[in-house]
């Protein structure tokens, strides 16, 4: 039995989806800063795809300087604030800590880097300011993390930057898929405007790019294009019943999750199908939005899931249960969803198989796919010259990320088939970086 209430006001969601990572007050970040060994070669950087000089940005706390701490951070990567709460920390900066050695927590990094730029943000200071301009465009698709980092450090070079974006708000992925309890949506919308007001790059929004002529005209108008589009909707698992009423994918609960808030309906008894971060994040807030009972189900055995463990944790830690073992074979129901039928699975000479006359139905009145993303290939055959590999990612170069088309450049998702927000602010530095030097080779 979950221990949340449905919530039916926005105090009663907040309540549940609690952040998990709360805002440090000041002398709690002295207290964690003045922890810090501040290592030489500090594993902890090495660990961060962005490189933030973390020793650094904590002194920086530690003498009272959080402005110059902030700097750091966004020195390195733009999304400094959002990264703070939502990288998965604990395997990452935190992970390579080298209080771990010696069983003493870890530096808490990610609360840390959250402090010193929500000081910032909220008092609106000025850390950066667009190049003076060298007469060139380009065009950005995508205002999620790639598509806003990528225009940062091309406005900081004095490119002029026009933004496209699908949707009728910025942030991707930090507004649309990541957990609630990581991230509001105010704090995921307030880095982006304090960005803009600083580089002063265009949005334009409610634009989908479902054309080749639209890219013609890009081409047309513009020096370079870079494409940070991110992933499509919930792949299909092509079994029975996918097509019945609450049977959902996890990317669209979750995105309406985030829009609609405590509005968002939940079944009593909800089945996740995945073992992946979506999965868990999907059964977490089924459990907070009041599910009677969520059931995580996974093909393989726990110690497989592709989840960090602490996610695993951290759903189980709100009532979910694990059902390991198993595969859906058809979602049953008239209409709408009243069960799931499994088959239990055993590895057959390293090949999982479905073990014959295993069936079982186990009830339920909502099933929440969590079983991957499509890849926005449609989109992409749109563009002339442009590769995908075989799972449908862009195919670039690694250092300059530049496609086969030379004029488009890609990361993020659309490229790395759909890591972390960290990894996808990396990229789209050094893709910048890579129209920098095209532009002016
Ligand atoms: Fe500080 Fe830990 Fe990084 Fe060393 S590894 S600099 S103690 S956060």
């Amino acid at each position: 039995m979950s221990e949340f209430k449905n919530p039916t006001t926005e105090q009663e969601y907040h309540r549940n989806f609690e952040q998990i990572k709360p805002l440090m007050n000041d002398t709690q970040a002295y207290y964690e800063s003045s922890r810090c060994l501040f290592c030489y070669d500090a594993p902890c950087v090495t660990a961060c795809p962005t490189h933030i000089d973390i020793p650094l940005f904590i002194r920086q706390i530690n003498s009272g300087n959080t402005a110059g701490a902030a700097k750091t951070i966004y020195d390195s990567n733009y999304f400094g604030n959002t990264c703070g709460k939502v990288c998965p920390t604990e395997v990452l900066c935190e992970g390579a800590c080298v209080y771990n050695l010696q069983e003493v927590k870890a530096i808490e990094i990610g609360r840390l880097q959250t402090f010193a730029t929500t000081k910032v943000i909220s008092e609106n200071k000025r850390l950066f300011s667009s190049g003076r301009s060298n007469g060139k465009k380009v065009a950005v698709i995508g205002a999620g993390p790639a598509g806003i980092s990528c225009a940062c450090m091309l406005r900081s070079k004095g490119y002029e930057v026009d933004i496209y974006e699908a949707q009728e708000k910025p942030s991707g992925l930090t507004l649309y898929g990541v957990a609630p309890y990581k991230i509001t949506n105010e704090e995921a919308l307030k880095e982006i405007n304090y960005l803009q007001e600083q580089f002063d790059f265009k949005i334009n929004y409610n634009i989908p790019f479902v054309s080749g002529e639209q890219f013609k005209d890009l081409e047309n108008k513009y020096d370079a294009i870079f494409l940070g589009i991110g992933l499509g909707e919930t792949s299909s698992i092509r079994i029975k019943g996918e097509e019945l009423a609450n049977c959902l994918g996890a990317v669209e609960f979750i995105s309406e999750l985030r829009i609609n808030q405590h509005k968002t309906k939940i079944g009593k008894k909800v089945i996740v199908l995945g073992g992946g971060n979506t999965a868990m994040d999907a059964a977490s807030e089924s459990a907070r939005l009041g599910a009677e009972k969520v059931i995580l189900s996974f093909r393989r055995s726990v110690s497989n899931l592709r989840a960090y463990y602490f996610e695993y944790e951290l759903a189980k830690s709100v009532g979910v249960h694990g059902m390991f073992n198993v595969s859906p074979v058809e979602i049953t129901g008239n209409g709408k969803v009243e069960g799931v039928k499994f088959a239990r699975t055993k590895v057959i000479n390293g090949k999982l198989e479905n073990i014959p006359g295993s069936e079982f139905i186990e009830s339920c009145d909502m099933v929440i796919k969590a079983t991957g993303q499509t890849k926005q290939v449609g989109i992409l055959k749109n563009i002339s010259g442009l590769k995908t590999d075989e799972l449908g990612r862009v195919i670039a170069d690694a250092k300059t990320f530049q496609t086969d088309n030379p004029k488009y450049f890609a990361a993020g998702d659309v490229y790395n088939g759909g890591v972390e927000v960290v990894n996808a602010v990396a990229e789209a530095i050094l893709a910048a970086k890579g129209i920098d030097n095209w532009l002016n080779s």
